[in-house]
């Protein structure tokens, strides 16, 4: 079989920008945990309660999306959706009967809040202590390890040393790997209000974001030739987000949902199964589609 070259930035924006069009965002924030800040956003409450119920919201984001979804709503519901009077009140929010999800116990999860709500006690929110590392016109990853070193910090004063299911929630920005839920959190509060995301933090450069990556955005990413890369770490993502800043520069991230949701309603199978590639708006241009045969 030939291999269909690689697509050429020129075809490939309008393409991106059509998926954008066909299927905006916002129509499927329903299944997505943004749902979450996002009802903090659109009542009004303060900012540092819509960016810890990001944080949470993004930390617990990994496995299947209707148990964590499910887990996130459990636990706003618990504190009638005050969650910054809970996480800001250390002795209520030690008592919280916090749900276990997966990787993590219910008192390991407690942990998380409750650094985040001493961080927002000493600093007034997380912005600021991103901003503490932040590089304007550079990088966001210096923004990323501030903060996720003094959560790990106020998390080690609460509970002792991190046990597995603290860390697997506070993945480390300085490591290498693509840490798609740190990613996925920037986003919702650095883009702009699209309807999804929010504008939360706009000393915040759109242009430096990199694309919350995993398998999925990175099969297809190569298939479109935007990484030749082979790992899914943050070199990836640093390579698919400098691909997608020469479509647009200002927000390259812009295009994360039609990364998300190619094939139609995001059921890509990465050419496996080849009607879906006939009815997908990006066959033109992506490898693993195969030409109809006459
Ligand atoms: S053409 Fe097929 S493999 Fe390529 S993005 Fe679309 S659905 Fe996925």
């Amino acid at each position: 079989m030939t291999t269909r070259p690689a697509a050429k930035s020129a075809d490939l924006k309008p393409l991106l920008e059509k998926v954008l069009t066909d299927f905006p965002p916002v129509a499927r924030t329903n299944a997505d945990p943004i749902q979450f800040p996002r009802w903090y956003f659109e009542q009004g409450r303060a900012p540092a309660e819509i960016e810890s119920v990001a944080l949470f919201s993004a930390m617990l984001a990994y496995g299947s999306a209707a148990q964590f979804i499910k887990k996130i709503e459990q636990t706003l519901n618990a504190c009638e959706w005050r969650f910054l009077d809970l996480i800001l009140d250390q002795t209520r929010a030690a008592n919280f009967a916090w749900p276990a999800y997966r990787l993590s116990t219910g008192s390991e999860i407690g942990i998380l809040a409750r650094a985040a709500g001493k961080l927002i006690t000493r600093h007034k929110s997380l912005k600021t202590v991103f901003l503490k590392g932040y590089r304007p016109n550079t990088s966001i990853k210096e923004g990323l390890i501030s903060l996720h070193q003094a959560l790990c910090h106020e998390a080690e004063k609460i509970g002792g040393p991190l046990a597995r299911g603290t860390r697997h929630l506070l993945p480390d920005p300085a490591a290498g790997g693509c840490v798609k839920r740190w990613h996925m959190f920037l986003r919702w509060l650095v883009r702009p209000d699209d309807g999804v995301d929010m504008n939360l933090w706009p000393e915040v450069s759109p242009a430096l974001l990199l694309i919350p990556l995993d398998r999925h955005i990175s099969r297809i990413a190569r298939n479109l030739g935007l990484t030749t890369r082979g790992s899914d770490d943050w070199k990836t993502a640093e390579e698919i987000s400098a691909s997608l800043a020469r479509f647009c520069p200002q927000d390259p991230i812009k295009y994360d949902f039609s990364l998300c949701h190619l094939g139609i309603a995001g059921e890509c199978t990465h050419g496996k199964d080849q009607q879906l590639c006939r009815r997908c708006l990006l066959a033109s241009v992506c490898q693993a589609a195969r030409p109809v045969k006459n």
